[in-house]
């Protein structure tokens, strides 16, 4: 089987969603991927944050496989023993007493959230500019990326948007009937936007003055991407209501939660909500080795330290086409000096390696948190190489 005929087997199956896959992919172990005609590529999208601890980790491959030949899926009305214990760990974690709500994707964590919001018995929200919530309509109304939400408009819901990282702004946004404030502690998909110091402190000061619940959704910053279990955790004086977690929860598997402490926890009531396959036993034995794996192998502490590697290893290349890099622990953003992210993108795939590209100049890698001193490595020294690549004439930068 070639990329090609894979490719052409897309076209002729699927829908168009994201646009034309840009590879085929066949196997994959650790940081490791193989296309479909064995070529090997080390994948710093990590899945799209959502290999926690790489391809194939025999902690997951074990409790996968042990659930499975176990008990499989059943129906919400019956109880299984995973579910149970994935919710408690996660509680654990955030340190608070609290309930989760498990289901299978960031935007279905955040729909949950939306109807949290509104059975307070106010309607208004508030959301930022460039956010990103998720593609269902409810997320998406949230969402602040007008390309992607005009052509489904008129979308639930009375949303203002507000610029990100402002904290003036949102207080003049937020008022007595202002049923939620949704955050990005650092916005992912708008290019890896880092708020200024304070922001979140401010947006729970605010919402906590006029009653308003404060969402802070985590489907890419939580489960130790940033080096802390959530990233609002590096941030002193600011305790959420409601935290909306998926992608690496499930280590591949698809798994979503929405995670509500004090009075957010308690406005579900029997009928409310649901969802087949939320919490389904075989997800969250998935979600429980990861965050095994991730407290037993010392994880935060090699984010923390693979993210100093990674930042200095870039910007110390000095290349007249990096400008600086952004982020938090492993979800960083090279910033480039002009808008050569997708020639960078085309350029590491065919160097051998899997980055993206959420913005015309900032390049973005969020590889598993396993990540390893020569994978980093191998990347920061094979930059330049494919800078040059990228700028196409062998001169780099403007
Ligand atoms: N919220 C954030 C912050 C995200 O980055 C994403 C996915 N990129 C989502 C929500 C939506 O997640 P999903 O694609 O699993 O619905």
């Amino acid at each position: 089987m070639s990329n090609q005929e894979l490719t052409a087997r897309w076209q002729g199956a699927l829908m168009h969603n994201y646009g034309t896959p840009r590879l085929p992919l066949v196997r994959g172990e650790g940081l490791k991927v193989w296309d479909a005609e064995g070529r090997e590529y080390l994948d710093f999208v990590g899945g799209i944050a959502t290999n926690a601890l790489g391809h194939a980790h025999p902690a997951v491959v074990a409790a996968v496989s042990t659930q499975i030949a176990s008990l499989g899926h059943i129906s919400n009305f019956f109880l299984a023993e995973p579910t149970v214990a994935l919710a408690e760990r996660l509680l654990t974690l955030f340190g608070r007493e609290g309930r989760v709500f498990f289901c299978n994707s960031g935007a279905e964590a955040n729909e949950a959230a939306f109807k949290i919001g509104r059975l307070t018995g106010r309607t208004h929200m508030v959301a930022t500019d460039g956010g990103f919530h998720g593609r269902t309509t409810g997320a998406l109304a949230l969402t602040g990326q007008p390309a992607k939400q005009d052509p489904f408009r008129p979308l639930p819901g009375d949303v203002t948007h507000v610029p990100y990282g402002d904290a003036q702004a949102l207080a003049a946004a937020v008022t007595e009937k202002t049923a939620l404030v949704i955050i990005e502690p650092v916005q992912g998909e708008n290019g890896v936007v880092v708020p200024p110091a304070g922001y979140l402190k401010a947006a729970r000061a605010i919402t906590a003055a006029t009653g308003a619940l404060l969402v802070l959704d985590e489907v890419q910053t939580g489960i130790g991407r940033t080096g802390t279990w959530f990233e609002y955790q590096a941030h002193e004086g600011v305790l959420p209501d409601v935290v909306t977690l998926a992608k690496q929860l499930g280590g591949g598997l698809p798994l979503g939660a929405t995670v509500a402490f004090g009075r957010a926890a308690e406005l579900f009531q029997p009928g409310h909500h649901g969802t087949t396959f939320g919490g389904n036993p075989v997800a969250c034995a998935a979600g429980l080795a990861v965050l095994d794996t991730i407290a037993e192998e010392g994880l935060l502490e090699n984010v923390k330290r693979q993210s100093e590697r990674l930042r200095e290893g870039i910007e110390g290349l000095n290349h007249p086409s990096i400008g600086y890099v952004r982020g938090a622990g492993l979800l960083l953003g090279i910033v480039l000096t002009g808008p050569l992210a997708p020639q960078v993108q085309q350029a590491a795939q065919e160097a051998g390696f899997l980055v993206n590209a959420p913005a015309p100049d900032v390049v973005r890698l969020m590889p598993p948190l396993n990540l390893r001193d020569d994978e980093a490595g191998a990347l920061i020294q094979a930059l330049p190489g494919i800078l040059d690549a990228a700028n196409g004439d062998g001169r780099s930068g403007e």
